[in-house]
């Protein structure tokens, strides 16, 4: 039994209601003047602050505080502090300071830096990020951190995430004051991620050191029922999972994470988690908790949960659709077409402003969700494929035509539209898109970017879009200032730009070999592979677009681009010797076993003198000794290919070669191992099936 969920909800969160509470008057107010206008919090607030947020902690059981942080990993960060410090006579009380609560200095010197920081300077330090609640998780008071470096370096994934918000909100407020808008004070963009999983039972899972190391199988033939007949989406969730999804919506809930929606996905095994949207900064730190709340509480239920964006080959793999938007501070979304003709007008330069940035930057987007999990999805007809476009439906797709053509546009109704900020009126809200095979779709009143890997942090996506975005609206209201007829200037540049765009626009299907030519013959780029969409990252026109909107400086892409690099090929690397390790340990004594046990029984045969045939013995050895010399060989290459990477080759090249020579050595190894896999009996197959992995879960 659930107890009250209004109650139970954000129970471990130092929240508003709490402050309010637990602080003085004064000091709630400078609390949240601090979070309001992004400011430091003085000293002596914060001794006040933590001097509460510690009583509070404990009276829920905490012992421990940690600075929560997200390095560039992609997962997050902790060391765990107690609370306690020594008194006279061998006690101890309970102290947490202000300079606690506002900074940290862990040694950082193992994190992920891509050289920013020399190893000299080996001590970053984290800082509370207000904006974002702290929180109680395994008996730790946890603080939302940011991590930089002693000269002011981004380490992580939050920095830049808060400086791209920083940029939208500057250009969009510029925009709305252009619109006599005066009352709003900020504006944010909002962000409601699904996360897609897996969950199998731990005791298949442990015997899979495959998934253990990489979070993914490197080999299994196809079971002989996948997703076809399709029974499995939406379907009725099995008792189990259903206890799993209930202990998650209530640990979710206790951490104030809005956990909205649940149900079963297109592959066996696959489930999704949706929340209610929030500001991108918390839907960020949400995300990262949500998915360690999964692997958490799968453990906890004797399952294990599996975020990778391919743990099996032939099902669906999984993703994690980012919906996006912007809002004020007034509670107005801006991508919500309005009910008259000036907040359409408005709706309309937002729009071409998102359309715009797509456009421009569509390799850095297709750059934001690269990885070498994400590659085994994009393009392979179960996600959208490597090419960005923008869906925007029938309706919005023709209100943008007359604009681009200069003609009327008529709705349903005949109403007479011209644009500007006079006669525009009211645009048909087309909620049904159910266009699944595009990237990025407009859907009502916010936009869907459907390309995300399901591990990764959805921090980088969001950088990416809230700063191109920006530079958008920044060009726009660099224009429309200086205009002197604003509607005539507003009314040119709509149909500049979307003239200029329009080849983005694509409502087809996304899947298709046709839309692969169709976009090649418009111009659209196709970086198919994270190999070939990184390098985007360090080309001049990226380096201007974030310096300009002082979201990162070049040192901090050049170090993020290797990070990037970097993880890349040693993730390849990592599955290369885990490959190898199986095939080595496991694989290749099977098929030994599995022809002696043949050899066994044809001699046998032959010994008894009988005239019996044995022929389906001999057949079955001649084909399981050339699958083994297969084996053999293919593996033979690989290992040879690991021994020949260049360790001082520059980091790019590197990861070409991973991606060109060990990752097709591992594609053919693994062919060979199917096919064992299927003649090898049961009870010699030293591994777990893909049918036994899938099908789990009873
Ligand atoms: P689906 O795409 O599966 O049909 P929904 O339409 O229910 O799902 O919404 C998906 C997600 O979009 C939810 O997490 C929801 O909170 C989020 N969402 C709705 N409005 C906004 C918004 N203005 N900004 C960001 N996300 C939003
Ligand atoms: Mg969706």
């Amino acid at each position: 039994m659930t107890k009250n969920v209004p109650e139970l909800f954000g129970s471990m969160v130092f929240n508003d209601e709490v402050m309010k509470e637990r602080l003085p008057k004064d000091i709630y107010k400078a609390l949240q003047k601090t979070i309001a206008d992004g400011l430091h919090l003085q000293l002596d607030v914060a001794n006040v602050v933590a001097a509460a947020m510690k009583d509070w902690a404990i009276e829920k059981g905490a012992t421990h505080f940690t600075h929560w942080f997200q390095p560039m990993t992609g997962v997050t960060a902790e060391k765990h502090d107690s609370f306690i410090s020594p008194e006279p006579g061998g006690k101890v009380i309970m102290e947490f300071s202000g300079k606690e609560l506002v900074k940290g200095e862990p040694d950082a010197s193992s994190f992920p830096s891509g050289g920013l920081r020399a190893t000299f300077e080996a001590r970053g330090y984290t800082a509370w990020d207000p904006t974002s609640y702290a929180f109680i998780k395994d008996d730790t008071l946890c603080i939302p951190t940011a991590f930089c470096s002693y000269s002011g370096e981004a380490l992580d994934k939050k920095t830049p995430l808060l400086r791209s918000m920083q940029a939208l909100d500057k250009q969009a407020v510029r925009v709305l004051r252009l619109f006599g808008n005066t009352d709003v004070k900020r504006v944010i963009t909002t962000v409601g991620p699904e996360q897609e999983y897996f969950l199998i039972d731990q005791s298949v899972y442990d015997k899979r050191p495959d998934l253990i190391y990489t979070g993914r199988t490197l080999f299994g033939a196809k079971p002989p029922k996948g997703q076809e007949l399709e029974d499995h989406y939406f379907g009725t969730i099995k008792p189990r999972v259903s206890e799993y999804m209930k202990e998650l919506d209530k640990e979710l809930w206790k951490l104030g994470i809005l956990a909205k929606t649940k149900h079963n996905e297109v592959a066996p095994a696959q489930h999704e988690l949706a929340p209610v949207f929030s500001t991108t900064n918390i839907a960020t730190d949400h995300n990262q908790l949500t998915m360690e709340m999964m692997k958490t509480v799968a453990g906890r239920h004797g399952m294990a949960c599996l975020l990778h964006e391919k743990p099996f080959a032939g099902v669906n793999g999984s993703g994690k659709h980012n919906n996006w938007s912007i809002s004020t501070d007034t509670g107005a979304n801006l991508l919500e077409p309005g009910a008259t003709p000036s907040q359409n007008a408005q709706f309309l330069l937002f729009l071409t402003a998102v359309i715009k940035a797509v456009d421009d930057y569509q390799e850095l987007l297709r750059l934001s969700v690269a990885s070498a999990g994400n590659d085994h999805r994009l393009g392979a007809n179960e996600a959208p494929p490597a090419i960005m476009s923008v869906f925007l439906g029938d309706e919005l797709s023709d209100v943008v035509d007359s604009i681009e053509k200069g003609v009327d546009y008529h709705d349903k109704e005949k109403t007479l539209m011209s644009i500007g900020a006079t006669v525009l009126p009211h645009i048909p809200k087309d909620t049904t898109d159910r266009n699944r095979t595009s990237p990025f779709a407009f859907t009502g009143n916010k936009f869907e970017f459907r390309s995300l890997g399901s591990t990764a942090s959805i921090s980088g996506p969001n950088v990416i879009l809230n700063t191109i975005v920006a530079e958008s609206l920044s060009e726009f209201a660099d224009e429309l200032e200086k205009a002197e007829d604003f509607d005539s200037a507003l009314d040119k540049l709509l149909r500049r730009e979307l003239v200029a765009h329009k080849r983005i626009i694509f409502n087809g299907n996304g899947y298709s070999e046709e839309w692969v030519e169709e976009a090649e013959r418009r111009g659209l780029s196709n970086l198919k592979s994270t190999v070939d969409a990184l390098p985007v990252f360090i080309q001049d026109k990226t380096i201007e677009l974030f310096t300009k909107n002082k979201v990162y400086t070049e040192s901090e892409i050049r170090s993020r681009y290797e990070i990037l690099l970097e993880n890349y090929y040693k993730t390849i690397n990592i599955e290369a010797m885990t490959l190898i390790s199986m095939t080595k340990k496991d694989i290749m004594g099977a098929a030994i076993e599995y022809q002696y046990t043949l050899a066994e029984v044809f001699n046998a045969k032959q010994a008894t003198g009988v005239a019996v045939t044995a022929k389906t013995e001999e057949k079955m050895l001649a084909k399981a000794a050339s699958l083994t010399e297969a084996l053999a060989e293919r593996l033979d290459k690989l290992e040879a290919d690991v021994d020949k990477v260049d360790e001082s080759a520059d980091a790019l090249e590197i990861a070409k070669y991973y991606r060109e020579v060990i990752f097709s050595d591992m594609s053919s190894l693994r062919e060979v191992i199917d096919d064992l896999e299927v003649v090898i009996p049961s009870d010699i197959w030293p591994y777990p099936t893909y049918g036994e992995m899938l099908y789990s879960i009873k």
